[in-house]
């Protein structure tokens, strides 16, 4: 085998190892309403708590997860912590708390994703419409006729969807109407030069304002600065999530925010 095959074999296995011995661990990022800054959601982001690197980022291990399929695994841990940590909070009296959860393709296009997720919602007692799955546009792109299928009964079921990264795909808009999309969350790409950029403002305007004719919810994602915030408050964009407000932070962290409010 190649070096290369090696180190590749070597971290698929490091994988495995960190699945069963419980070293990933959630992050959760707030999504704050622009005008009140209220939390109204948080977003799951993934991380590998490794005994000796430390926390790897997701960017480090996704991809790999996702070539060896590692994913569908990796995945099903990521919805059901994500649920149960939606629990705690609910019965801490965060009762209408959002939770938005990264899908993969590969997940989404995994036949029992639909039926799994059913069923973590009724094991922790949780609203589906408590629950938004992001998926990309290339999800949307890829196997069209199932995709619909899935987004509809996913839809029916009461859960939400959100574009991730919405403008930096490939999607053609009227996928907008065929599919029953909740929410778009326009890319960090575009939000990072708002202010200095006048077509990445214009992009940006027009992002929203498509959204609020579709009737769409729309949130603007790694806001950092308080001139970003008040480009998007003046374009009536609803939901910020970024710095500005918070890092992702670890459980605990995150219900200390809860408890204090964005200061
Ligand atoms: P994403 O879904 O677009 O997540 C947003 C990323 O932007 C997160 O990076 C977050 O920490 C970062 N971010 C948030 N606010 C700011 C900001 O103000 N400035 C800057 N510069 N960055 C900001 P993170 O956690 O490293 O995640 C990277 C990507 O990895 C995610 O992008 C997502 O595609 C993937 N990922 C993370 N968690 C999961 C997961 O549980 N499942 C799956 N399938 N993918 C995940
Ligand atoms: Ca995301
Ligand atoms: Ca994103």
């Amino acid at each position: 085998m190649s070096a290369r095959a090696v180190q590749r074999l070597t971290l698929e296995n490091n994988l495995r190892m960190a699945l069963k011995n419980n070293e990933f661990v959630l992050y959760y990022q707030p999504q704050v309403t622009a005008q009140e800054q209220n939390i109204t959601g948080v977003e799951a982001l993934i991380r590998w708590q490794h005994p000796e690197l430390g926390l790897i980022p997701p960017s480090d291990f996704i991809p790999l997860l996702e070539e060896t399929g590692l994913i569908i695994e990796v995945g099903d841990w990521i919805m059901e912590t994500a649920c149960q940590q939606l629990k705690v909070w609910v019965q801490a009296g965060y009762t209408d708390l959002s939770m938005s959860i990264n899908v993969s393709g590969h997940q989404f296009h995994n036949q029992k994703f639909y039926s799994r997720m059913v069923e973590l919602t009724e094991k922790h007692g949780i609203t589906a419409s408590q629950i938004e799955l992001e998926i990309t546009e290339s999800i949307l792109m890829d196997k069209q006729k199932k995709t619909l299928e899935n987004i509809n009964k996913l839809d029916l079921y009461g859960f939400r969807i959100a574009i991730d990264d919405f403008g930096t795909g490939y999607s053609s808009l009227s996928y907008l109407q065929r599919f029953r999309v909740d929410t778009l969350k326009i890319d960090r790409s575009f939000i990072s030069d708002i202010i200095r950029n006048p077509d990445d403002a214009a992009i940006t305007s027009a992002v929203i304002a498509m959204a609020h004719s579709l009737k769409l919810n729309i949130v603007a994602e790694g806001v950092e600065t308080p001139q970003q915030l008040s480009f998007l408050q003046q374009q009536n964009c609803q939901l910020i999530q970024g710095y500005f407000f918070s890092h992702p932070l670890n459980a605990k962290d995150m219900t200390q925010l809860l408890s204090n409010g964005i200061q």
